[in-house]
C-alpha cells in the first residue's frame, strides 16, 4: 500500500526506519530481562516524537490521525512495547488538542513541557476492583476536597503503562462528597506518588505497566482538569487507532521475519528455498491477504476520521469495527507467520515467540471483542424499529 503521501511523513518514516533496528535490540533486551526500553524512549524523545500531536501553537508538529497510525504501526514493527506506550502519549495529546476540555494555563504548561523537554503522561484508569474502566466501574480512588479547595487523592490504579518515565498520570477518581468521576492530573514528582513494581505479563512486558499508588497525593484544584468522566465517554475516540496500530506492526515484524525464513531456509530435502513449496506459498499467501484487509480498514478509518469531521459523530462503530479487525487479524498473522518458521518460531532466541505474546495484548485494550459485537447488534436491531 503506497502510504507515505507528504514530505513529512516521508522524513518522519525514515527517522524510525534507521532506527528500527535498535529499537528491535532493546525492545528485545527489555523483554527478556522484565526490564523497560528506556533508550528508545530517549531516543524517541530526541527525534520529537513526544510533541507529534501537541498542536503547533504550543511548538508542536499537530499531526493528524493518519500519520499518527502510521508512525505508531512502524514503531510496533520494532517493538510493540515501546509503540504502545508513545501510542497512549500521543493518542491523548491528541484528544486533548481536538477537545480542549483543561483549563487554558494547566493545558499550555503540560504542552509545552512535552514540547521542551519530552514530557509523557498516560491515563491510569484501571483499577483492581473495576477491570477494564470501559465496563462503567466507578473508581475506588477518592477524591476529598480541602478546605482550600486543593484535592486529596488517595487510591491505587493498574495497568499503568510507562509507568517507569511518565512526568504525568491522568487519574480517574470519584469525588467522595458528589460521586462524580472526575478526571485529575497528578505531576510524577508529587508528594504520596509511588510506583510499586506489579507488572509480571509475559505479553507487552516491556510497557512497564506497573502499578501507581497514591497516598493522600496534594494537587493544587485546578489539577482537576476534567469533571464528570462519563460525559466524554460517550463521544468517539479516534485516537483510540492508536491500539490496532502497534497490532498491525507487530502483525508485519512476523511476516517480515517469516519471509526472511522462508526465502532463505533450504532443508538438504529440497531443491531451492522452502518459499518455493507450494504449502509455504499458500501461508504467504493468505498473510498478505489478511494484512491487505485490515491495513486497508484501519488507514481508511483514520482517513475519515481526519477528513469528514461532520460525519465523526457516527463514527464509533466504524472505529470499533477497525480495532476488532486489525487485533484479531494481527493475532492470526502471527501464527500463520509461525507455522511457516515452524518449529524454530518457539525458540527463546526468536523474535516470533515475543510477537506471539505481544500480539494478545491487544485482545485486552479497549474496546473489548464483546463490546463491539454487541454494538453491532445493537445498532442493526434499532435500524429495523
Ligand atoms: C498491555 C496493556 C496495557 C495497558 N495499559 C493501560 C493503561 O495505560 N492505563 C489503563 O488505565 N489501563 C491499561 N490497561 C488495562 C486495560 O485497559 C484493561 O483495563 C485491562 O486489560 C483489564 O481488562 P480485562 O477485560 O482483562 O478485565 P475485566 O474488565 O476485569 O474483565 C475480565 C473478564 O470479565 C468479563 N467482564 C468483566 N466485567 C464485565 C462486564 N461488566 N460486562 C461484561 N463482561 C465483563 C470480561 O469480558 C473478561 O472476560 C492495559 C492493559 C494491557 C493488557
Amino acid at each position: 500500500m503506497p502510504l507515505l503521501k507528504t514530505e513529512r511523513q516521508k522524513e518522519i518514516y525514515k527517522l524510525l526506519d534507521e532506527r528500527e533496528g535498535a529499537f528491535k535490540q532493546c525492545g528485545a533486551k527489555a523483554d527478556a530481562e522484565n526490564s523497560f526500553p528506556y533508550e528508545n524512549i530517549e531516543e524517541l524523545k530526541k527525534i520529537g516524537f513526544t510533541s507529534l500531536t501537541v498542536p503547533k501553537e504550543f511548538g508542536g508538529e499537530e499531526i493528524p490521525l493518519y500519520e499518527m497510525v502510521l508512525y505508531l504501526e512502524k514503531l510496533g514493527q520494532a517493538d510493540g512495547s515501546t509503540a504502545l506506550g508513545l501510542g497512549w502519549h500521543l493518542g491523548i495529546m491528541m484528544d486533548l488538542a481536538e477537545r480542549r476540555p483543561w483549563q487554558a494555563d494547566v493545558y499550555k504548561e503540560v504542552c509545552e513541557h512535552a514540547v521542551k523537554e519530552g514530557a509523557l503522561l498516560n491515563r491510569a484508569a484501571t483499577e483492581p476492583k473495576t477491570g477494564s474502566p470501559t465496563r462503567g466501574g466507578k473508581p475506588e480512588t477518592t477524591a476529598v476536597k480541602q478546605s482550600d479547595g486543593s484535592w486529596k487523592i488517595t487510591g491505587r490504579k493498574t495497568f499503568t503503562t510507562m509507568s517507569p518515565v511518565l512526568d504525568y498520570f491522568l487519574v480517574a477518581a470519584t469525588d467522595d462528597e458528589t460521586a462524580d468521576v472526575n478526571e485529575y492530573l497528578i505531576p510524577r514528582n508529587t508528594n504520596g506518588v509511588s510506583i510499586e513494581e506489579t507488572w509480571d505479563s509475559v505479553a507487552m512486558q516491556g510497557t512497564g505497566s506497573h502499578d501507581l499508588v497514591m497516598q493522600d497525593v496534594i494537587i493544587p484544584a485546578h489539577y482537576l482538569v476534567e469533571a464528570k468522566r462519563n460525559e466524554r465517554k460517550a463521544r468517539p475516540s479516534g485516537w483510540l487507532l492508536h491500539i490496532p496500530s502497534v497490532y498491525s506492526g507487530i502483525a508485519r515484524a512476523a511476516r517480515n521475519e517469516a519471509l526472511k525464513f522462508a526465502t532463505t531456509y533450504s532443508p538438504n530435502s529440497i531443491v531451492g528455498t522452502i518459499s518455493e513449496i507450494p504449502n509455504v506459498r499458500r501461508l504467504i499467501g493468505e498473510i498478505e491477504m489478511k494484512l491487505h484487509q485490515s491495513r486497508q480498514i484501519l488507514y481508511t478509518t483514520a482517513r475519515a476520521w481526519d477528513e469528514e469531521l461532520e460525519n465523526r459523530n457516527q463514527m464509533t462503530a466504524q472505529l470499533q469495527v477497525a480495532k476488532y479487525t486489525v487485533t484479531n487479524t494481527a493475532i492470526e498473522v502471527v501464527d500463520l507467520a509461525m507455522r511457516i518458521v515452524g518449529a524454530r518460531s518457539l525458540s527463546a532466541k526468536n523474535p516470533l515467540q515475543r510477537y506471539y505474546r505481544d500480539v494478545r495484548a491487544g485482545l485486552h485494550n479497549p474496546p473489548m471483542d464483546d463490546a463491539v459485537i454487541a454494538l453491532l447488534a445493537e445498532q442493526a436491531i434499532q435500524s429495523f424499529k
